[in-house]
């Protein structure tokens, strides 16, 4: 017999970890106590020397998905203290600092057996769940975490539940939203007219959907409207009622067969489609169409992650449209009444339950790069879980930019990213960010002493950041947009020392007060040298370029010295170029793939941010083409008016626009590996990160990388934040603790 002190640092709180060593300490027939610390867990152990060992190696294999084990300390001892049992010793004082709130988790495996077993007393129980599964960050309204701070405080549980509650041998054991049919929330049915209708409410549903309904269902962090979506009749009049025209739909598909069907799934997409977490996955289409729910290359799919989605499937079911209820451009809808009002005529039923979304939380979207998530948005599921900081920070609040909005938190040693947020552009979205931030503070204890947030003056973030510290008196540090790019991939990587930062984007505020957008950076946390840029681009009517963004090409062909004579309104935007009125210049690699798709005739109206470039690398097929790159000056600028000319040329010797799509990224890949290269010169820098919504773009994610690493390049990308606007907040909290540093 020996005795075993064990220290265990990390996030071990709250994630359904003291169920798992009572297990291990059970099987092992081990004897001692455990008690939480500031900083983790401690843990005394007696036994058999090999059972003893087993325990410390089999404990950070097997614990939970969600805990955090930053470093284990074992020290054994010969001297016994002669535990008779093993006790968890309660110690309330530092629990909450350092408790984790979990994100919400998909039905496990035990909970989907007993979902299906007609024996089990949960048998099609929409709201099963368990300490290894179901709603969390949803659900909470305050810590520390338990049932009456959640939106299942109005459930008391009955006592068959309560008995797995407190049994510390169930599988339920403190799983706060614990319920049952006798004790927990109710699923209910209603017409278009928001009339209840008697009967099985997920079978009225179901049929519904499969008569071509168009039904709002209340899921985990929001309510969608969801239909069928192979009948193109029924996709295009959901896009008539919600007035979203071209934006692609997510679907939800039965399991992973049934995305097979529309989609190429590899094995990594697999893993991550089935993943707890249960994020929409950018798939590559397996042919081309499917117009009604996607106009590019993808088709984002996730699989159901609660039970009652999975119950909105059967055999003649394979696969819903799901995309979020909303009134355009403002937050998805969450509260029952609400939807009952905001989607009149827009629903023909609403599938309904009467447990409250506490918090929203959109659904997470991501490409798989390389061995797991590449993130367009990183929200259900992922939030509220940290990312590992390299040091301690004192609390700040970055407060991100506007389009794809966010905000990020520090304590310690962790940043806390926000969910989803939207475009900060109105009142209700406004409100959003400003109730999660607050709520974001409360849960995680932290009073920010610093507001970090961008240079640009417009920005409603910029107006919270600053109207703020001046009411509390904190400190504010205003970071360059580009820079906290540069940053958060970082950060997100865990490198703090100089680096070339390859920062493509639509647009954001630059030092000098005008529009940037393709820089190339040299620079740290602490400060930054715009080595690289491109040519600006001339944007006629402003903002109105970045939509009529034949606006944008007209620029591009006139500074090239051609004659845009196809274009409409050809002679209007002429008047306005030459006499230079209202036509900011612009440096965004947005505008620039813009005007190029424009050009090409693959778009020439955008709805959305970033529409052109989607539907420009969707257009491009496979061609080893490039044009000429011709880069002078300092900032080093890529002078893409060689380019333009050789495009027109193309064009008028009949190259297909695949082809020519193709060139150009071939182009804009050769021009960064060549600024890399003579930024490198200039500073002996060999790392480069890659930031900016730019690098969505999954042709040149595909290429340039490793064209980078054969040029001798150490290549940074993002993993765990957003390469667009909504990760940047990582990058100013970054800088913002540096700048306190000095
Ligand atoms: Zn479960
Ligand atoms: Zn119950
Ligand atoms: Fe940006």
């Amino acid at each position: 017999m020996e005795r075993v002190w064990i220290h265990i640092r990390g996030i071990v709180q709250g994630v359904g970890f003291r169920p798992f060593i009572h297990k291990l300490v059970k099987r092992g027939d081990l004897r001692g106590w455990i008690k939480n610390t500031s900083s983790g867990v401690e843990l005394e152990l007696e036994g058999e020397r090999a059972a003893l060992e087993r325990f410390v190696r089999e404990l950070p294999e097997k614990a939970p998905k969600l805990a955090l084990i930053e470093s284990m300390e074992a020290a054994y001892s010969k001297q016994l203290r002669g535990y008779r049992d093993f006790q968890i010793l309660s110690s309330k004082t530092e629990a909450r600092r350092n408790t984790l709130i979990s994100p919400d988790i998909g039905i496990c495996d035990d909970c989907l057996r007993e979902l299906k077993d007609p024996a089990d007393r949960r048998y099609r129980y929409p709201f099963i769940n368990c300490t290894n599964c179901g709603p969390r960050f949803t659900i909470i309204r305050d810590v520390p975490y338990d049932r009456a701070k959640t939106s299942m405080a109005a459930f008391p549980m009955c006592p068959d539940c309560a008995r797995e509650y407190h049994d510390i041998e169930n599988r339920r054991y403190h799983a706060q939203p614990d319920c049952c049919p006798d004790c927990g929330p109710t699923v209910f049915y209603l017409d278009g007219a928001g009339n209840e209708v008697p009967g099985d409410a997920i079978a009225l549903a179901r049929e519904a959907v499969k008569a071509g309904k168009i039904i709002a269902v209340k899921g985990l962090g929001g309510i969608h409207l969801a239909c069928r979506c192979d009948d193109p009749a029924i996709a295009w009049e959901l896009r008539r009622r919600k007035h979203r025209d071209e934006k692609p739909f997510a679907v939800m598909c039965r399991d992973v067969s049934c995305a097979r069907q529309l989609c190429e799934v590899s094995a990594v997409e697999e893993r991550v489609l089935t993943g707890f977490q249960k994020p929409i996955v950018l798939l590559k289409k397996k042919a081309p169409g499917l117009e009604h729910i996607s106009e590019n290359g993808y088709v984002g799919v996730m699989l159901p992650y609660t039970p009652l989605h999975i119950l909105l499937f059967d055999e003649d079911i394979d696969c819903l449209i799901m995309t979020s209820a909303n009134r355009s451009d403002t937050p998805m809808l969450i509260d029952n009444g609400e939807a009952l009002r905001e989607l009149s005529g827009i629903a023909d039923g609403f599938l309904l339950h009467d447990r409250d979304i506490q918090t929203r939380c959109d659904d997470s979207l991501c490409w798989v790069v390389g061995d797991g998530e590449y993130f367009a948005r990183r929200s259900r599921g992922y939030v509220p879980f940290p990312i590992r900081l390299e040091r301690a920070l004192p609390p700040i609040l970055a407060c991100g930019a506007e389009q794809k909005a966010s905000f990020c938190l520090s304590r310690d040693k962790y940043a806390f990213p926000s969910q989803h947020i939207g475009d900060l552009k109105n009142l209700e979205t406004l409100e959003n960010y400003t109730g999660q931030i607050a709520h974001f503070e409360r849960l995680f204890d932290v009073r920010p002493q610093v507001l970090a947030c961008d240079l640009h003056p417009d920005y409603l973030s910029t107006d919270y950041a600053v109207s703020r510290a001046e009411r509390e008196g904190l400190r504010l540090v205003r970071v360059q947009h580009h820079h906290a790019h540069m940053a958060s991939c970082m950060a997100d990587n865990g490198v703090d020392a100089p680096v070339i930062g390859l920062v493509w984007d639509g647009t954001g505020y630059g030092t000098d007060g005008t529009t940037w957008g393709a820089e190339c950076l040299i620079g740290d946390f602490t400060g930054f040298e715009r080595f690289g840029s491109i040519r600006p681009i001339p944007l006629i009517g402003g903002d109105r370029a970045a939509e009529e963004t034949d606006r944008v090409a007209f620029a591009l062909l006139r500074e090239a010295g051609l004659e845009p004579s196809e274009i409409e309104n050809a002679a209007l935007y002429e008047g306005m170029l030459s006499a230079k009125l209202n036509c900011p210049l612009s440096s965004g690699m947005g505008r620039l793939f813009d005007g190029v798709a424009a050009l090409l005739g693959i778009k020439t109206r955008c709805s959305y941010e970033g529409q052109g470039a989607v539907l420009l690398e969707a257009a491009a097929g496979e061609d080893a083409g490039r044009y000429t790159v011709s880069l002078s000056g300092a900032p080093l600028r890529f002078d893409w008016r060689d380019m333009i000319r050789e495009i027109v040329c193309d064009r008028s010797r009949g190259v297909e626009p695949s082809a020519v799509a193709a060139r150009f990224m071939n182009t804009l890949i050769d021009m960064a590996v060549a600024q890399c290269v003579a930024a490198r010169e200039y500073s002996g820098l060999d790392t480069v990160a890659l930031s900016g919504g730019s690098f969505q773009n999954q042709y040149i994610m595909a290429r340039l990388p490793a064209q980078l690493e054969a040029a001798g390049f150490r290549v940074l990308r993002h993993r765990r934040v957003s390469p667009n606007d909504e990760g940047l907040s990582l990058g100013q909290l970054l800088i913002a603790a540096a700048q306190l540093q000095k």
